[in-house]
């Protein structure tokens, strides 16, 4: 029986694990999450009020051919507004999901999942929707954790596919017979091929020490830290101009990267018992030494004197969250390309079982990350059919 097992249960990996069901003939599927929880910086925090805030990414571009790819993955019904070529809004066919039977299908794919769900005419048009309507960016109902929701459901359904939370891979050893074993809470686990959608620092730390240099060029990938504070305020201030947001330059505050106008891209993410705004401040990257030490309620005040004062808009805060994202965005240096060149030569000459994929390589967008995973699969499976 032959088993691929996936570190990581972030966009990166369950985008692996539904490709690997979906075009390779593994026996088993394992995906290993050391954390509780699936989605990795895929954080939408949904109120009770309606109000969705996004401690991550907040935005998928249809564009390009990672855009496509993406849409054409889930067509979930990309926000709410009614499509009006379709012959029934939206809503309704998120409103007949909920009386939808269970398939009795084995092995579904999410395309096929998602179309037994929403009907044959949403999954084919929403691409066509998305560039007739030029959709510069999108999200789901719920936030685009939905789109993590989706990809778990589909793949807990299907036969041969497990997703383990709270299991972090400890080790990583290569075999003699050309296999990998995979130490997950004091247990081995063996695989005739791994994927690792983790972070390339946090891969080159599990590393067997056969492989050192390998781990030593993944430890070369620097990631930087972000603080993220999403801030709600009641009613409707005048902005000047509306639109994505704006960023700063360097020369201005260096700790401050920009501010995101959520409400003015996604106003359907407001919350529904009041009129209110919502905007992300964020903070670090490449200044994050500045903020260093600094408590949240310091970096709460700092966010939100820093929004009203650009702004120029004041009143009532009734939400914040801050969130400090460790490592979060891969920074591609001078000479990432040839260094990538180096590691993916090292694993192809030496014949490893080992894939790389996530945002460390190739892209840190969402689109990048599911679409990366899908070619990666798609090459590697050749090679187990
Ligand atoms: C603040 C912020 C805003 C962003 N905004 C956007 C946006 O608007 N649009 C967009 O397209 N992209 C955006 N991005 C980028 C995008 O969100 C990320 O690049 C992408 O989510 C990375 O996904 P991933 O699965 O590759 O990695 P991760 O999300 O890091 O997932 C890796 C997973 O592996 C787990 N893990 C780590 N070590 C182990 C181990 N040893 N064993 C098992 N599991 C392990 C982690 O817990 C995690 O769940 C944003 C990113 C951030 C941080």
């Amino acid at each position: 029986m032959t088993t691929a097992v996936v570190i990581g249960g972030g966009v990166s990996g369950l985008a692996a694990a539904h490709y690997l069901r979906k075009n390779s003939k593994f026996a088993k599927i394992l995906v290993f999450e050391a954390s509780s929880r699936l989605g990795g910086w895929l954080q939408s925090v949904q109120h009770p009020d309606g109000a969705v805030l996004e401690l991550g990414p907040r935005s998928i571009r249809p564009a390009g051919r990672a855009g496509k790819n993406t849409l054409e993955l889930v067509s979930l019904g990309a926000l709410f507004k009614v499509q009006k070529p379709f012959s029934r809004p939206l809503i309704s066919y998120i409103i007949k999901e909920v009386f939808q039977k269970r398939s009795t299908v084995e092995d579904e794919s999410i395309y096929d999942f998602i179309e037994r769900r929403m009907g044959k005419e949403i999954t084919s048009k929403l691409v066509k929707q998305a560039r007739l309507e030029k959709w510069s960016t999108y999200s789901f109902r719920r936030g685009v954790l939905q789109l993590v929701n989706a990809l778990e459901e589909s793949l807990r359904q299907t036969k041969g596919t497990e997703i383990h939370t709270n299991t972090p891979c400890s080790k990583l050893h290569f075999t003699s017979d050309g296999k990998l074993v995979v130490s997950v809470n004091g247990e081995e686990v063996k695989a005739e091929h791994v994927f690792s959608s983790i972070y390339a620092k946090n891969l080159s730390q599990i590393m067997s020490k056969d492989h050192s240099s390998l781990a030593t060029d993944l430890r070369k990938i620097p990631a930087v830290n972000v603080v993220v504070v999403c801030v709600e305020i009641a009613g409707k201030p005048n902005l000047i101009e509306s639109g994505f947001g704006h960023l700063l330059p360097s020369s201005e505050d260096g700790k401050l990267l920009g501010v995101v106008y959520d409400s003015c891209v996604f106003p359907q993410h407001n919350r529904q018992d009041m009129p209110s705004s919502r905007f992300t401040v964020m903070m670090g990257g490449a200044w994050y030494e500045e903020l260093r030490g600094k408590s949240d309620q310091e970096l709460q005040e700092l966010a939100i004197s820093s929004l009203f004062t650009q702004l120029g808009i004041s009143g009532t805060v009734t939400k914040v969250k801050v969130a400090l994202m460790k490592e979060c965005i891969p920074q591609y240096l001078v000479g990432h390309h040839q260094l990538l060149e180096k590691i993916f030569t090292y694993i192809k000459d030496r014949d490893l079982p080992l894939s790389l994929v996530g945002s460390s390589y190739r892209g840190p967008s969402i689109n990048d990350c599911i679409n990366n995973a899908r070619l990666e699969v798609e090459r590697i499976s050749k090679h187990y059919c």
